[in-house]
This record gives C-alpha cells, sequence and structure tokens, in this order.
C-alpha cells in the first residue's frame, strides 16, 4: 500500500533536439515543459503528509539551475559539443542520456527519487513522473 500526491511545475521553458530524428524534431527547439511529479511513502510525516509541499524547494531550484532556459542535449548528439563550442556563452545545456519527453521523464525520475530520498531520509520516494511538452505530449516513467 503506498499513499501518494503529486506536484506539477508549469511552464518551465527549455529547449532540445532529437538529433535522430528524420523530421522537424532534429532542429533545436523549445517548449513550456509541465513536471509532473508523483510522491510516494509508506508512512506520512508527523502532519499526515506524503511530502510537505511547502518543503519542496529544493526540486523548484534544482529545476530553475539545470532547466529553466536550458538546452537539453543527448550525450550521444554528434553536434552537441560543437554547437555549444561555438559559442559557449549562449548556451546552458543539460546533458541526459535521452533528451526525447521519454528520456527526460526517466531521467528526471532519477534526480528527484534521489533528492526526496535524501531530503526525507528515505521516508518519501517518487513513484513516477510525468513530463509534458505542450497540451497534447507527454512521457511518464514510473516505478
Ligand atoms: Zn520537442
Amino acid at each position: 500500500m503506498t499513499l501518494t500526491c503529486t506536484k506539477t511545475y508549469f511552464d518551465v521553458p527549455f529547449a532540445h533536439r532529437q538529433h535522430l530524428h528524420d523530421g522537424h524534431c532534429s532542429f533545436v527547439h523549445g517548449h513550456n515543459w509541465d513536471i509532473r511529479v508523483t510522491f510516494g511513502c509508506e508512512r506520512t510525516d508527523e502532519n499526515g503528509f506524503v511530502v510537505d509541499f511547502g518543503k519542496l524547494k529544493f526540486l523548484k531550484a534544482w529545476i530553475e539551475e539545470n532547466l529553466d532556459h536550458a538546452c537539453a542535449l543527448s550525450r550521444g548528439d554528434p553536434l552537441a559539443r560543437k554547437l555549444v563550442a561555438a559559442a559557449p556563452e549562449a548556451w546552458k545545456v543539460y546533458y541526459c542520456d535521452e533528451c526525447s519527453c521519454e528520456g527526460l521523464a526517466r531521467e528526471l525520475f532519477g534526480v528527484f527519487d534521489a533528492l526526496v530520498r535524501r531530503e526525507t531520509g528515505s521516508r518519501a520516494f517518487v513513484v513516477s513522473v510525468e513530463v509534458s511538452e505542450d497540451k497534447k505530449n507527454s512521457a511518464a516513467f514510473s516505478r
């Protein structure tokens, strides 16, 4: 039995590029992403919360530091280093295994789960992360 609660970070602006795509997704382009995080626990805190929404500033700070106005690039993108090296001051890059919607959901799951476990002494954890690039398209990763 796992209790859950959910928080959504709306309109996080960042870019990405699908370097293997045979269409327009291979161009660097941006979205205002929504990141929906579902938390779980086996036992609640002293307030009866899965996580205290007021004490999740570390997640917001991580998003602002790493994704806000960044460009997510896949480590395997053969042009990534070349693009950034051409004008390093123009880029805030977040390198990940795969910067597709699906890849970002998996990536953020790993990052957020580790942060939540650290902050709660492993009392709480992340159950799923859903990433939406717009109103129509999203992907999720869950344990
Ligand atoms: Zn896109």
